[in-house]
């Protein structure tokens, strides 16, 4: 039995569905994936592959292109001549099958991260509240 993530079922409300909500439905689901070991390989292993389409709508499909470079960063630096200075290395947006792959991908590796979470207790919601507060705290350049 593989697990997909399009087999969720349905729940109240979809379109406020709450990281509590999905953690526990994650829960409900993980039958065969109960062993840490076994969540462990799928959550990397997912995470893997979702870099893997992006390099694909770069190297296969051709919508997007990298074009990178140094980043020419000075902590002297304004907020907005940063914005204009520092960039993604990224031309070009995702087409509508690649971005529907790339989403596919993501929401894979955050089913796993979820049961991870669930067999660690912990709480994904916090998990989230923390990491907004440090965002908050540490600002712009801090978060590497
Ligand atoms: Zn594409």
């Amino acid at each position: 039995m593989k697990l997909e993530v399009t087999n969720l079922p349905e729940v109240d409300g979809m379109s406020s569905l709450t990281l509590k909500q999905f953690q526990d439905q994650v829960s409900e689901l993980l039958l065969r994936h109960r062993s840490l070991l076994d969540v462990l390989s799928k959550f990397q292993q997912s995470g893997a592959a979702a870099n893997r389409s992006v390099v694909k709508s770069i190297t296969e499909c051709g919508c997007i292109q990298v074009n990178a470079a140094k980043q020419e960063y000075h902590p002297e630096m304004t907020l907005n001549e940063a914005k204009d200075v520092l960039g993604t290395h990224v031309t070009g947006h995702l087409c509508e099958q690649c971005i529907e792959v790339v989403s596919s991908e993501l929401g894979r590796n955050l089913f796993y991260m979820s049961a991870l979470s669930n067999i660690l207790d912990v709480n994904l919601e916090q998990v989230v509240e923390n990491e907004s507060k440090k965002c908050t705290t540490l600002g712009l350049f801090n978060m590497s």
